[in-house]
């Protein structure tokens, strides 16, 4: 065999910009290594991918998704944190590892940080190839298609929460969209920092499956006001943190659930970007707006762990065959999903 299959966008648009085509199995250059893809998971900034982003220039023709899993098969020169046969996931990001940043183990504020997928030739196909230290081994527990479903969501999430917000045990946190990719990973880190978890949902169905994951109100945005659910449920005093991912559709009434000192953390803006800010609450109530973009791997080896131990689980919707990409990405858009999709090459 010499050829895969892949998916390739050639051009911005609709589901049928998503092809499938055939290409020669890549061969891994020094220090790196090819992975055969058992499952490859999709995220929202898959669909970005496929649809174009205003102002920004993705280099097409390119292979979209950033999270997958599967066994090593190839090495390259002077490669030792692996071997032929190890069963791995592959971390996203990926930076110089010779600057500041990334000495200092910020890697996601390195210059030349990309994310595999977004900027470069990503996983969506049967083979790809990735800098070793983008590899890690895949937590015992979990199945393949979990193991493509949790890294770039769980990386993000840690970011904002430990490393942006610095959430602390006895803080509250309000978490929006509970059971989409980022929501449900940062209901699982905040509570297993001991922090107060309220989240959102949209439904009965999708409340009782976050609240399954350790969040300890949720509220259904479809049925009731969250902002005025957050009131009730602080004792009018708000939240300490604000995990916020939704945008425009939100973000003003997330800043008014803010206690004093409180922190607003984003990593996305799924319903736009552009908000309405009034300075007065954020100078009077001593607020902060944090901004974040995926995180380190350093703690992304941290979780990787968690989920080895069993703190944390992977929230999965469905796995569908690769052919299926079109209609893996309407249900992420759709919102009908209930938890990550999942290709399976
Ligand atoms: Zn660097």
């Amino acid at each position: 065999m010499t050829s895969m299959r892949c998916v390739v966008v050639r051009e911005h648009g609709g589901f049928d910009k998503l092809r499938l085509e055939e290409r020669p199995i890549p061969t891994p250059g020094p220090g790196q290594v090819r992975v055969k893809l058992a499952a490859i998971g999709l995220n929202h900034l898959d669909t970005w991918v496929r649809r174009g982003v205003p102002g920004h220039t993705f280099s097409l023709p390119q292979v979209p998704s950033s999270d997958g899993c599967g066994v090593v098969d190839a090495i390259g020169h002077g490669v030792s944190n692996c071997k032929e046969g190890d069963a791995v996931v592959v971390l996203p990001g990926v930076s110089c590892g010779v600057c500041e940043a990334c000495q200092l183990g910020q890697d996601n504020l390195c210059r030349s940080f990309h994310i595999l997928g977004e900027s470069c030739d990503g996983l969506c196909a049967e083979f790809a190839v990735v800098p070793a230290a983008n590899v890690a081994n895949k937590p015992r527990l979990l199945s393949a298609e979990e193991g493509a479903s949790i890294c770039l969501v769980f990386q993000t999430a840690w970011n904002m929460l430990i490393r942006r917000a610095a959430l602390r045990a006895g803080e509250t946190v309000l978490v929006h969209a509970g059971l989409s990719g980022v929501g449900s990973a940062a209901v699982q880190i905040a509570n297993a920092l001991g922090a107060r978890v309220i989240a959102t949902a949209g439904g009965p169905e999708k409340c009782a499956r976050v609240a399954a994951l350790g969040a300890h109100h949720v509220i259904d945005y479809k049925a009731k006001d969250f902002a005025t659910e957050v009131r009730a449920l602080t004792g009018k005093a708000g939240v300490d943190v604000v995990f916020e991912h939704v945008g425009q559709a939100t973000f003003d009434a997330s800043v008014k659930c803010l206690a004093r000192g409180g922190r607003v953390v984003t990593c996305g803006a799924t319903t736009g970007g552009s908000v309405q800010l009034s300075l007065h609450q954020v100078f009077f109530k001593n607020l902060s707006i944090l901004g974040s973009t995926m995180g380190q791997k350093g703690d992304l080896r941290t979780i990787l762990r968690m989920f080895d131990q069993g703190r944390f689980r992977a929230v999965l919707d469905r796995a569908l065959p690769l052919a299926e990409v079109g209609e893996a990405h309407r249900l992420l858009e759709s919102r009908a999903a209930m938890g990550k999709l999942v290709l399976v090459p």
